[in-house]
């Protein structure tokens, strides 16, 4: 069966992120950029579920700008067969809806049976693209997944959710989230870095799959947090203790 993943291009988890002069947006000049680490280790579990012989084909896909061939490049050096890049203009802004429609688009060309995703991009932190695809596609969805297992035309999938693990059990096809705990992303060998350059690489627009990219949000204001007050230090815990009591007023 195929297993189709879906990654984004994000700043790297590392960089400290800077918002323009002018608070329009984010400053991306000179960022490091990477795969967004949810989608790592959804390409990770495609190529586990590869290697037990459960899949047998692993299609990559993103929708952003020219340059996030290089993420699918990183995917496909992890262990994915072949890419697509949905091509959009990087001024585009576009929202959870419009990457939904357009991944939608997707399934429907390449009809997997296992549709893997981050829970969310590390970016916009929204969580709703893997949902809304859900509700296009009308099949069922395991997000925050812990836990894969594929049996029987079934994928049993556990989920972390606030009060513990809850184990759902969806027919194929089906939608599965990761969360982190799901597994540990390998790091690409050299020799599959140099092979994933020769893999196939498609690139496709919105309009191929009917997708009208104007999105429906629109960004007011981008704001950098709040710095934090330089902490003090204390000489005993006595000093902590007092302190607590009668300047923060928790004890
Ligand atoms: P989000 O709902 O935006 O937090 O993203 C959740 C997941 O949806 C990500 O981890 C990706 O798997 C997928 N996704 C979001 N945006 C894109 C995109 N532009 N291209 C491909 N996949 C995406």
């Amino acid at each position: 069966m195929k297993a189709l993943v879906a990654v984004k291009r994000v700043v790297d988890a590392n960089v400290k992120v800077r918002v323009k002069a002018d608070h329009s947006d984010v400053d991306l000049t000179n960022v490091k950029m990477a795969l967004n680490p949810f989608c790592e280790i959804a390409v990770e579990e495609a190529v586990r579920l590869k290697e037990k012989g459960v899949v047998s084909e692993i299609i990559v896909v993103s929708v952003g700008p020219k340059e996030a061939q290089e993420q699918l490049r990183s995917a496909m050096a992890l262990g994915a067969d072949r890419a697509i890049l949905v091509e959009a203009d990087a001024t585009a802004n576009l929202g959870a809806l419009e990457v939904a429609k357009i991944l939608k688009g997707l399934v429907d060309q390449e009809q997997p049976q296992i549709i893997l995703l981050g829970k969310q991009a590390i970016d916009d932190d929204s969580n709703q693209v893997g949902q809304m695809l859900g509700a296009l596609l009308g099949i069922g969805q395991g997000t925050f997944a812990s836990e894969v297992s594929v049996a029987n035309g079934q994928v049993q999938v556990t989920r972390e959710i606030d009060g513990g693990l809850q184990t759902v059990a969806l027919t194929l096809p089906a939608i599965i989230t990761t969360d982190l705990r799901l597994n540990e992303p390998r790091y690409a060998a050299l020799p599959n870095i140099m092979k994933a350059r020769k893999k196939p690489l498609d690139t496709k627009s919105p309009s191929d799959y009917g997708i009208n990219t104007a999105s429906k949000l629109k960004q007011i204001k981008v704001e950098p947090p709040a710095e934090r007050k330089a902490g003090v230090q204390v000489k005993s815990v006595d000093e902590l203790i007092a302190k607590l009591k009668t300047e923060a007023k928790v004890i």
